[in-house]
């Protein structure tokens, strides 16, 4: 039975045809949870089909072309069908809603997020390019705004939950658990012949493309090291990632009398869509039971950081700080959407984004327009260091 007693949330959806965005519309189904706008890059099938199941106030598309198309076949319904670059930031200050959830993929999130905020909306962020890049400028707003940024990335979750109810001060360290990848145990030279295909095959997390990759490099869990500093204002060698293949525990906080706290459950990332839209309640999950008995026993291994060589430039980015964190930011997505085009290898995403980061020429405090210069340049020096023009 759904418990939706008295529960009247309602939330605006960015990026609702994606990983995430589809698993929090399931959210938003068994909770009643009312979905005021919806926002994606150009799906018009999958636009259509949950316009007409939600009966949202207004859909907003990147593709111009493409909410022509969806302004046609939705004509009938009440959905009022916007497009464009700046839609999504314009819905932002349009919709009244409690919650706006944030599942865009890569940098293309940082704009919606900051519209989200000054618009004074709490935000459940799935979007971690967004404190990657501009972690400072966002929090700093978002407190400003009295806004809340509640995580949706399941290790965040964790440590979200963990923290409850003790001060900072105590916090001692915070430990994020990594699956290791689907190349969990190789070496350097078993990556070189690594195609997209091998790398999409992701053992635990039904995940998209981009993070998918960036999980199999660890990039992703160096972008969530610099995403917990940002969440949790924990400074970056406070933060440890211990691999995990198992991901029963999403992440973990020792406290300073060496307790450790962690979070449990079966891999499933509506568990964290939905305490972000419930918190502070917790409704009933979607998920399966833990079962411990059935999952046996669990393993525990350091992250090989020489290999992997992405988790360790997370770490450098953010003791860098200033630029760098978004340089790395805009230098992976390009090197990983090269990969997915088969234009590059697997190990050339790590070589070049490397090269690039620590060949940047770094400013201390920099405004929103010099971040987003500097992912442009970043971008352009992946492609040139890899002789693609
Ligand atoms: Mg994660």
């Amino acid at each position: 039975m759904a418990f939706d007693s008295g529960f009247e949330k309602s939330v605006a959806i960015f990026g609702s045809t994606g990983s995430i965005g589809t698993q929090s519309i399931e959210v938003a189904r068994r909770h009643k949870i009312k979905i005021k706008a919806l926002t994606a890059r150009g799906d018009v099938d999958r636009l259509e089909e949950q316009i007409r199941e939600f009966s949202p106030e207004v859909c907003a598309l990147l593709d111009e072309n493409k909410a022509k198309e969806l302004k046609d076949r939705v004509a009938d319904t009440f959905t009022k069908i916007v497009g464009g670059e700046r839609s999504i930031e314009e819905l932002a200050f349009e919709v009244k809603c409690d919650m706006f959830l944030n599942s865009i993929i890569g940098k293309a999130g940082l704009r919606p997020t900051l519209a989200a905020i000054e618009s004074g909306k709490n935000i459940a962020l799935a979007n971690k390019e967004t404190l990657v890049t501009a972690g400072s400028i966002v929090m700093q707003k978002a407190r400003d705004k009295g806004v809340s940024v509640l995580p949706v990335d399941s290790e965040h979750c964790a440590i979200f939950q963990c923290l409850e109810g003790y001060p900072a001060k105590q916090v001692s360290r915070l430990i994020l658990t990594a699956s290791g990848g689907p190349f969990f145990g190789k070496k350097r030279d078993e990556l070189v012949g690594i195609t997209p295909e091998m790398a999409l095959a992701h053992p635990t997390w039904n995940m998209g493309k981009k993070i998918t990759i960036d999980s199999a490099t660890l990039m992703n869990k160096g972008f969530e090291v610099i995403e917990a500093c940002h969440l949790f204002d924990v400074p970056v060698d406070k933060i440890d990632v211990v691999v995990h293949r198992e991901s029963i525990i999403h992440s973990m906080v020792e406290y300073i009398d060496n307790a450790v706290l962690a979070q449990m459950g079966v891999p499933d990332m509506r568990t964290c869509i939905q305490y972000a839209l419930t918190y502070p309640d917790r409704y009933e999950g979607l998920q399966e039971k833990l079962d411990l008995a059935k999952v046996g026993k669990m393993t525990f291994a350091e992250a090989d950081k020489e290999t992997f060589v992405l988790l360790d430039l997370a770490y450098r980015s953010m003791r860098m700080g200033g630029l760098i964190p978004a340089v790395l930011n805009g230098a992976n997505e390009e090197a990983v959407y090269l990969f997915l085009d088969h234009k590059i290898s697997f190990t050339d995403i790590m070589d070049s984004v490397k090269a690039v980061v620590l060949g940047y020429k770094n400013i201390e405090s920099p405004t929103l327009e010099e971040i987003e210069a500097a992912d442009i340049e970043a971008r352009a020096a992946v492609r040139r260091i890899n002789g693609i023009i």
